[in-house]
């Protein structure tokens, strides 16, 4: 199955106490598409200079990700976010963005792009999301992620582009900011309210949430004794997650595949975060993810015991 994701293609210089890495591949539509080519022919619709070289290319290449709506804009810089950490490495402290050519992008999507039975909306402007949801009519299952950044400068636009996918996928922090809700059960309700039938809260080193139709499914964050830079871990869930979903598309989603898919999401998120940039996921194989998953399934399972006679 086809799935096309648009969003930021960047170079990133991150700070987190175990290093500093200068000028790595990253952004949203490059981290999702690494996790998501695991399960699905993925198409990336995106924008760069011409400073974004072969090697840049043939980490995504060798993936298997279709780039040619990969806009290049001739003499023009790719988008540059510096960010950095501290121990709590939950929030991102932004230090620079240079929009560079992503200010003027335009997603442009070639016929293959169009009609992929998927689609991943990543971090963008809302309006430019809601303009590439309308050209991809034959998407059976559509996402989105959004940040705070947009909900705070244009929320009506969030609303309106969440109001035209089958699930959301933000943080808890986002959801709170966007329903002004401060209980995350209430506020998953609200943005079900607008349109998807699902959505993900991600809790960062406290795992994930999956509201549902059918209910509530929540799984803990993989214990990684060495978390080294959480840049791109919410897009590798995205990429594990909606890239799983669409290699079903266009099936019913039932509650089986929906847990399923909120494993595979915090699977790669949490290979994602062992490393810098893109290095762990772009060597990854798919047996290790299945022994993570393996493991995920181990380590949540519980049985009923039958107590000892209480007194009283
Ligand atoms: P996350 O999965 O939330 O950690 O996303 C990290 C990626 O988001 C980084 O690789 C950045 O290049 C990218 N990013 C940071 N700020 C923005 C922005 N304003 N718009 C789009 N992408 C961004």
């Amino acid at each position: 199955m086809a799935l096309t994701v648009v969003g930021s293609v960047a170079f990133d210089s991150i700070a987190t106490p175990f290093g500093e890495h200068q000028r790595v591949l990253g952004g949203s539509a490059v981290h999702f598409s690494l996790a998501a080519s695991f399960f699905a022919q993925v198409r990336l619709v995106g924008v760069v200079g011409d400073d974004f070289g072969e090697a840049e290319r043939a980490v995504l290449k060798r993936r298997g990700i279709d780039i040619r709506d990969l806009e290049v804009v001739p003499g023009g810089e790719t988008f540059f976010w510096r960010g950095h950490y501290d121990y709590d490495l939950n929030t991102a402290k932004t230090l620079e963005t240079h929009l560079n050519v992503f200010a003027d992008f335009e997603p442009k999507l070639s016929e293959a792009s169009r009609s992929s039975e998927a689609l991943f909306l990543g971090n963008i402007q809302p309006e430019l999301q809601r303009r590439v949801r309308e050209q991809c009519p034959n998407a059976s299952f559509s996402a989105l992620d959004s940040m705070n950044y947009w909900i705070e400068n244009d929320r009506d636009s969030v609303v309106a582009a969440i109001g035209l996918v089958d699930a959301a996928l933000l943080n808890d922090a986002e959801v709170r900011e966007l329903t002004g809700e401060p209980n995350l059960c209430r506020a998953a309700r609200r943005i079900r309210e607008w349109g998807p039938s699902l959505v993900v809260v991600k809790q960062g080193e406290y795992g994930a949430a999956l509201f549902s139709e059918d209910g509530f499914f929540s799984l803990p964050a993989y214990p990684l004794e060495n978390v080294v830079d959480p840049t791109g871990a919410g897009d590798s869930f995205a990429g594990g997650f909606v890239g799983f979903l669409a290699a079903h598309a266009p099936g019913e989603l039932t509650e089986e595949l929906l847990r399923a898919a909120v494993v595979y999401g915090s699977t790669l998120a949490s290979f994602n975060v062992e490393e810098f940039g893109t290095e762990r996921v772009s060597r990854l194989t798919f047996p290790e993810i299945e022994k993570r998953f393996a493991e995920f399934r181990r380590m949540t399972h519980f049985e009923h015991v039958d107590l000892p006679r209480l007194v009283g």
